[in-house]
């Protein structure tokens, strides 16, 4: 066994932190509640690195959860971040960036002709629900089992059994009413959507699906299921809305949509398209953005929405990630989860490895064995995200050394799990 490493200040923080806020945190999976312990407090990053304020070294595969494919504090998105702050920050009017960087998503990804700049994720799904039902003047949406499209109301719904149906909420705080909007079939599972598509005929406005589902862990979509979702919706003339905050410019620049060659009426994106900074976006055909505000009867507002901060850290990163940085995302990934397999199988264990790309899920048969592998880990300097549930994220800035580290790290973590 190894000695646990000092967290002196960690915890002096934590303890501090535990009194402001709802389980120390400002989301809550930082928390560690599904791991135990207590977390890191994180006091600087650079590349793949985090330092704790006890001044632990880490390999991170959190990336902020997603955002930072170019690893920690990438130096031309700090420069940018630098000269555009000098000349303000917000302006509350329309600024260059924004049409820059808007360009460089619609370049990206053809199926958004036009598109809105939002603060964060969850505001972004929101939005795109609220034109879908404008556009379609239906109320009902579906929603897949397991996906996570932020916290709006709406979304914080799943079945309550394996079942579909009428979802029931998943957060206190959510009313009946709001729940019985969405319905929800598992993921995977086309027959079901197509089954309330006609059951709930005329009143479906959407399907808003995760392509590459990432908030159960990473599971791959069935061969021909987007394909599937793409024809049902269509049929039910009921929009199909990709969340791709996660996936959009993490699989690919045209994200989960260039990869399996679908195109969805809506995208939701996030994380990459900011750089590390507060985003969100959503858009598409141009005939349904129409009903936005205030173009159309669709409202929709945000103080700091296109801030120059956020739109040049985008920039600065979608303009850095090239064909060859995808090649090398996939090709870490590659060696990573073969040698998490060999690492696994060396030390007797039996997990399964989900990749695409470059987000990665280890299941294990239970989740006390996860939080052994998890604790493990962290004791050895790699730092996982604290659930199951989530990706892994791979960085262009995860060199050679850190895959090797990473391996040295695991088949130490799997062993000792073993024991
Ligand atoms: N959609 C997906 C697929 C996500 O993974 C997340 C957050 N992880 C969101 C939406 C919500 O984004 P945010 O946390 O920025 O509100």
């Amino acid at each position: 066994m190894k000695t646990a490493p000092v967290t002196r200040r960690s915890d002096e923080l934590m303890a501090r932190a535990e009194r402001l806020f709802p389980g120390g945190v400002n989301s809550p999976v930082r928390a560690f509640r599904s791991v135990g312990g207590s977390p890191r407090v994180i006091e600087r990053a650079q590349g793949a690195q985090l330092w704790d304020v006890d001044g632990n070294e880490l390999i991170d595969y959190v990336g902020s959860w997603g955002p930072l494919i170019l690893g920690h504090a990438h130096p031309d998105v700090v420069a940018a971040v630098q000269r555009t702050a000098e000349k303000g920050t917000s302006f509350g009017a329309p600024n260059p960036l924004e049409v820059g960087l808007g360009e460089a998503i619609t370049a990206a990804m053809p199926s958004i002709e036009r598109l809105r700049f939002v603060n964060s994720g969850t505001e972004a799904a929101m939005s795109a629900l609220r034109v879908a039902r404008g556009f379609t003047g239906r109320d009902k949406i579906i929603k897949l089992a397991g996906g996570y499209h932020g916290h709006a109301d709406g979304l914080l719904v799943r079945a309550g059994s394996a079942a579909a149906g009428i979802g029931r909420p998943t957060s206190a705080g959510v009313t009946a009413a709001m729940a019985a909007d969405t319905l929800v079939a598992p993921y995977n599972d086309l027959s079901t959507v197509a089954n309330l598509l006609a059951d709930h005929y005329g009143q479906v406005a959407a399907v808003i699906v995760e392509p590459v589902a990432a908030n159960m862990g990473v599971i791959r979509p069935a061969s021909g299921y987007l394909e599937g979702l793409r024809q049902v919706t269509t049929e039910a003339g009921a929009l199909l809305i990709f969340d791709e905050v996660i996936t959009g410019f993490r699989l690919d620049r045209g994200g989960a949509q260039q990869r399996y060659g679908v195109r969805p009426d809506l995208t939701v994106l996030g994380k990459i398209i900011g750089g590390g900074l507060p985003i969100g976006a959503y858009g598409g055909r141009a005939d349904v953005m129409a009903v936005v505000a205030p173009d159309g009867p669709v409202y929709q507002a945000g103080t700091l929405s296109g801030n120059p901060l956020a739109m040049a850290a985008g920039l600065a990163t979608l303009q850095r990630l090239t064909a060859a940085v995808y090649a090398r995302l996939e090709e870490y990934g590659t060696v990573l989860e073969a040698g998490l397999k060999d690492a696994a199988n060396g030390a007797g264990m039996s997990v399964q490895v989900v990749r695409v790309g470059s987000m990665l899920t280890v299941f294990f048969d239970d989740d006390p064995r996860f939080s052994r592998f998890f604790h493990a880990m962290l004791d050895r300097g790699v730092m996982l995200p604290p659930s199951q549930q989530e990706a892994w994220f791979v960085s262009a800035a995860h060199g050679d050394d850190e895959l090797r580290q990473t391996l040295i790290a695991a088949r130490g973590a799997f062993r000792e799990e073993h024991m």
